[in-house]
């Protein structure tokens, strides 16, 4: 671990609405970069949505969260953390998708979030639809299933789609278990909700023991209580985050292709992010913000600042495992 750390550009150098938009105004740093190795956790934007079955958009993300994320300055409000001071913190980029093809958007994906395995880096993905969180799977859990902590009005456990469509945002991972990257009975969904086409999802996530918390019971049993059983259920191995922005109520997060109502507010959003303290959070995304649907910038705005809860833990969590 480095002692000189990669800082964003502080808003008392260059004002926050000036510059090249980085994400959280950090240095971008490709492979081919000399300080490449150093970084130990790496924003990537995944602009991709050949995955999405109805309102499409989120291929549009990353680059609206990047100039959203100007607004991120460099200390945590609620907890004090400055995770720009305990470890190496980079924009790498964004992976290059084809757009005319989807088995090699999964592939390139994956190509790329190997190259960041290999090099020790934690990657923190702004998507891009949920699809994007199967190739990243098959690159981080390439040696071992993970744990997973699922933020989503939905479980994106089904089969298939529209007539044998294996891989869209309502499958990925019903296919990272079938492909056994990530183990189901360490595998939790928390806010899900809404009209359904059936229960496919909720019988297979029952058979393969997956935890299904509904919104109901997130009401029910308030925040501190749902978030304890999910850190208790992942337990101390590795561990996937994977944050859906249609887990917060649409009145918070219009800017998304499948909006759910009845759901959490911005303030819960932030909450159960910061609830995974002590989470070995082995990557994490925060997907499904669609900017063609998000005229105020709002949701994109809550989608940094999700963003930024997520490094404060995963940056802590680096530092205190000395890795
Ligand atoms: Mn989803
Ligand atoms: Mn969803």
């Amino acid at each position: 671990m480095s002692d000189t750390f990669f800082r964003p550009v502080s808003g008392f150098d260059l004002p926050r609405f000036a510059g090249i938009p980085t994400f959280m105004r950090l240095p971008h740093i490709g492979f081919d970069h000399p300080r490449f190795s150093e970084v130990d956790i790496g924003l990537v934007g995944v602009p991709w949505d050949a995955g999405t079955t109805n309102r499409p958009g989120p291929r549009h993300g990353p680059r609206q969260l990047r100039d959203m994320s100007t607004m991120i300055r460099a200390q945590n409000g609620a907890t004090g953390i400055r995770p720009f001071e305990l470890v190496n913190c980079a924009d790498l980029g964004d992976v290059g998708p084809n757009p005319a093809n989807l088995e090699d958007s999964l592939a390139r994906i994956t190509a790329f979030y190997g190259r960041l395995v290999e090099a020790g880096i934690r990657p923190l993905s702004a998507g891009g639809d949920h699809l994007c969180s199967l190739p990243i799977l098959r690159a981080l859990a390439k040696d071992r299933p993970l744990g997973m902590i699922h933020f989503d009005s939905h479980t994106d456990l089904f089969n298939s789609y529209f007539g044998g469509m294996k891989f869209t945002h309502g499958t990925p991972f019903r296919r990272a278990i079938e492909e056994g990257l990530l183990d189901p009975k360490r595998v939790v969904q928390i806010g899900i909700r809404g009209t359904a086409y059936d229960s496919e999802d909720r019988e297979f996530a029952a058979g393969v023991g997956v935890r299904v918390i509904p919104i109901e019971e997130f009401f029910d049993r308030g925040v501190d209580d749902v978030m304890a059983e999910a850190r208790a259920i992942v337990g101390a191995a590795a561990t996937y985050v994977s944050y859906d922005i249609d887990f917060v109520d649409p009145a918070f997060a219009p800017g998304t292709g499948t909006p759910e109502v009845g759901g959490p507010t911005s303030f819960q959003a932030l909450q159960v992010a910061r609830l995974l303290d002590g989470v070995s959070i082995a990557g994490a995304d925060l997907v499904e913000v669609s900017p063609p649907f998000d005229q105020s910038g709002g949701t994109a705005f809550l989608g940094v600042s999700i963003l930024f809860e997520l490094l404060c833990n995963m940056a802590r969590n680096v530092r205190a495992s000395g890795s």
